[in-house]
């Protein structure tokens, strides 16, 4: 018997099959937790960028899953050098500082081809796409399950909701509406800090391109050295970065432009509106011909080649006041989207996913045991166990990305060009990341949960 009274099994429904939603069915699979994803696009979709995972993600991966971390490096592109390197794009390429990712450390790769080789593991059965999270109901005296209700008018049932889906997240919404959450804050639930509808992204007047230029094209314009690991070319008010992906067939480049001074994003919640190569070259005319030639690789709209402007959103003026309430929580970007200037925010997603699958995976144990009657509370502690581990990094994160951005296009130009000091901050940020103790952040999970009252 279950604790809730029924023979069901614990189930959980995740909300979004991206990198998040993804991590966490695998590292519930891996510990017979039953799950279903519930993605509204019709497939598990990525944009065609590159994506660098940080050491402390491959551990949380080996954390929730091995099967994640073999598939990961399966497909993870080789560095040339084991370093980030750091130059001033200003200049001929300067060398400014250069940071030991360790061996095979922090590797690039395509997005797509990642979610797609995890996706490989997941029994068809356990997703539904095309299914689009609208609101999710209060259990009732004939079910104690959470209902989710999906836009076509379609329901399902489950003990619990993580809600994996990105920065424009439904279930962060019903999450702050308190009239839409399933139950009322259980003694212990962090209450709101300011009114809950407060939280949500913003625009941080940063916008980027992106493109993946085939690499004998970039060989041709940067040489072999630099198209074979990873750089980061710095300067003021934007930069460059740049790193091998596709087995190298491919070179990932980012340019990250400030947009300070201009107006504000036009286009709403949109992220995406039709750039053209001609705004890079612009921020880019005074640096170095190295940053130069970078930029030229982008794909012309004037010739025919489409290429998109992306607003980089993230939630550090509006944060979440907590992480989950009742037996709803949020993960990944839906809980703490952070610019992308650390290459940290799908690994905070992969990190969540770690604790939610250990203290899930312990409640699934219980639940078919000795847990009776108290099946939902654990759930309810669980999560709120999750939220405790899990707040103070990410939110963390969300502002150390900005303060990074910050050093690579010299908002204070003394300290960009100090190698030392340059030196000093980074390594500072990028170790704290890097360095995490993700066991010992799932030992504290699994401590704080502490076992069902008997
Ligand atoms: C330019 C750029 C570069 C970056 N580079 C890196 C990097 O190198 N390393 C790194 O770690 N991070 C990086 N990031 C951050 C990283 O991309 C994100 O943190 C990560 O992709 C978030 O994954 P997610 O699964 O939480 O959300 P998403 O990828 O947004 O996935 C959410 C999923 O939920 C689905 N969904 C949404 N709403 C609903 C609904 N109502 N019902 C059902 N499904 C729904 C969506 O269709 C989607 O599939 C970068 C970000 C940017 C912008």
């Amino acid at each position: 018997m279950s604790p809730t009274g029924s023979k069901d099994p614990l189930h959980i429904a995740i909300i979004g099959g991206g990198i998040t939603g993804v991590n966490l069915a695998l590292g519930l699979q891996a510990r017979n937790v039953s799950y279903s994803i519930y993605e509204r696009s019709a497939g598990f979709r990525e944009i065609g960028a590159g994506i660098g995972f940080s050491p402390n993600a491959e551990r949380a991966m080996a954390a929730l899953n091995p099967d994640i971390l073999t598939s990961y490096k399966r497909l993870a592109n080789p560095n040339g050098e084991d370093y980030f390197q750091w130059v001033n794009g200003c200049a001929t390429d300067e060398p400014i500082f250069k940071l030991h990712v360790g061996k095979d450390g922090f590797q690039g790769g395509l997005r797509s081809k990642f979610l797609e080789e995890w996706a490989k593991l997941i029994p068809p059965t356990a997703v539904q796409f095309s299914k689009q999270l609208d609101t999710i109901t209060e259990p009732t005296p004939d079910s104690p399950k959470l209902r989710l209700h999906f836009t076509d008018g379609t329901t399902a049932t489950a003990d619990a909701v993580i809600g994996c889906d990105g920065i424009h997240s439904r279930v962060r919404d019903l999450l702050l509406a308190p009239q839409t959450t399933t139950n009322p804050p259980a003694p212990g639930d962090q209450p709101p800090s300011s009114p809950p509808t407060t939280a949500h992204p913003t625009y941080t007047h940063k916008f980027c391109f992106r493109t993946l230029a085939p690499m004998p094209a970039a060989i041709a314009a940067i040489g072999p050295t630099q198209a074979s690991t990873r750089f980061m070319y710095n300067g003021p008010g934007a930069h460059l970065i740049t790193y091998p992906v596709g087995n190298s067939t491919l070179l990932n480049i980012l340019a990250v432009i400030d947009a300070t001074s201009s107006t504000p994003w036009p286009y709403g919640q949109r992220h995406t509106a039709p750039g053209h190569r001609s705004e890079a070259e612009r921020a880019f005319e005074q640096w170095g011909p190295t940053a130069r030639a970078i930029v030229g690789l982008f794909p012309d709209s004037e010739e025919g080649a489409p290429l998109d402007k992306w607003a980089l959103f993230d939630m550090a003026e509006y944060p979440m006041p907590g992480y989950a309430r009742g037996r709803v929580g949020v993960a990944g970007d839906a809980a703490h989207a952070a610019g992308p200037h650390l290459g940290a925010g799908a690994g905070m997603g992969v990190e969540d996913a770690a604790v939610l699958a250990a203290v899930l995976g312990a409640i699934g144990g219980w639940w078919e045991g000795d847990g009776e009657g108290e099946g939902h509370e654990l759930l309810e502690r669980a999560l709120r166990v999750f939220n405790e581990v899990r707040y103070s990094r990410t939110q963390w994160v969300v502002h150390a990305a900005r303060e990074a951005c910050d050093l690579f296009q010299w908002r204070d130009e003394a300290i960009g060009k100090d190698p030392e000091r340059f030196g000093r901050e980074i390594t500072e940020l990028f170790h704290t990341i890097w360095k995490y103790d993700v066991d010992g952040m799932v030992e504290e999970a699994l401590a704080k949960l502490g076992a069902p009252a008997s």
